[in-house]
C-alpha cells in the first residue's frame, strides 16, 4: 500500500499557508518534536518551496479550495488514504444521525488512534507500527489491523511479553502521567486500557470543521 514517505512537516506548511485566518495548522505526525520549538510551523509558516507568506493566495482560496484543504487536513491527521477515507464517509452516510459527526467518531474509533490517545505511542504512525507488529489484545484477541473499530465496553492490553520491553515500560509510565480522553480509561494496576462510550463531538479534539467535508464529498 501506497504511503506518503516525504518530509511530513511539509503537509503541516501547506495546510497553515492556506488556512483562511492565517492559524497554525499542526497535524501532529512527528511526536514530541510537535510539542517542541523545532515544529517546522513554529519556526516558519510560509507554505513548502517558499521562503515568504504570499497573503494573496490565502485570500484567493475558493469555497470547493476551503473543503478540499480541510478534507486534506483530516486526512492526514489521522494518516489514512483517500479510499479507505472516502469508505469512512460512506459508512457515515448509512447511519442515522450528523454524518460529519459520525464520520469523526469512525477515524476516532481505529485502533491506531486509540493507542495515540492513551499515549502509549508518540505519533499515529508509530502507533500503527505498533499494532501491525502485534504488540495489542482487543478483549483478550490479538488485533494487528491499525483500521479495527472499537466499540464501548472494548478491553486494549499489551501483550504480556511487549510489556516487559523498555518500549513499553517507557510508554506505560507515559500513559500514566498525561490525560487521555474521557471516553477512555487506563487502568495504571493491570495496564489496561476500556473503552467507556462511544466519542461525541465534544470529545473529539481534532481541528477541523467535518461539515465542509460532507459538503465537499456531497458536490
Ligand atoms: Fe507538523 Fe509536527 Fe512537523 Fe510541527 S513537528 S510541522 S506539528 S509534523
Amino acid at each position: 500500500m501506497s504511503r506518503y514517505t516525504e518530509a511530513v512537516c511539509r503537509l503541516c506548511r501547506r495546510e497553515t499557508a492556506t488556512s483562511k485566518t492565517g492559524e497554525k495548522i499542526k497535524l501532529f505526525l512527528k511526536g514530541d518534536r510537535c510539542l517542541s520549538k523545532k515544529c517546522a510551523v513554529e519556526r516558519r509558516g510560509t507554505a513548502p518551496g517558499q521562503k515568504t507568506q504570499n497573503t494573496k493566495t490565502r485570500q484567493k482560496i475558493s469555497e470547493y479550495g476551503r473543503q478540499l484543504r480541510e478534507k486534506q487536513k483530516m486526512r492526514r491527521y489521522y494518516g489514512v488514504l483517500e479510499t479507505q477515507f472516502q469508505n469512512y464517509f460512506r459508512e457515515a452516510q448509512r447511519v442515522k444521525g450528523q454524518t460529519g459527526a459520525t464520520f469523526l467518531q469512525l477515524l476516532e474509533r481505529r485502533l491506531d488512534n486509540v493507542v495515540y490517545r492513551l499515549n502509549l505511542a508518540a505519533s499515529r504512525a508509530q502507533a500503527r507500527q505498533l499494532v501491525t507488529h502485534r504488540h495489542f489484545r482487543v478483549n483478550g484477541r490479538l488485533v494487528n489491523i491499525p483500521s479495527f473499530i472499537v466499540k464501548a465496553g472494548d478491553v486494549i492490553s499489551i501483550g504480556e511479553t511487549s510489556q516487559k520491553s523498555d518500549l513499553f515500560q517507557a510508554a506505560i509510565e507515559t500513559a500514566k502521567a498525561r490525560r487521555h480522553p474521557e471516553w477512555l480509561e487506563f487502568s495504571e494496576t493491570d495496564n489496561t486500557a476500556k473503552v467507556l462510550a462511544l466519542p461525541s463531538r465534544e470529545q473529539i479534539d481534532t481541528p477541523v470543521d467535518e461539515q465542509l467535508i460532507v459538503e465537499y464529498y456531497s458536490r
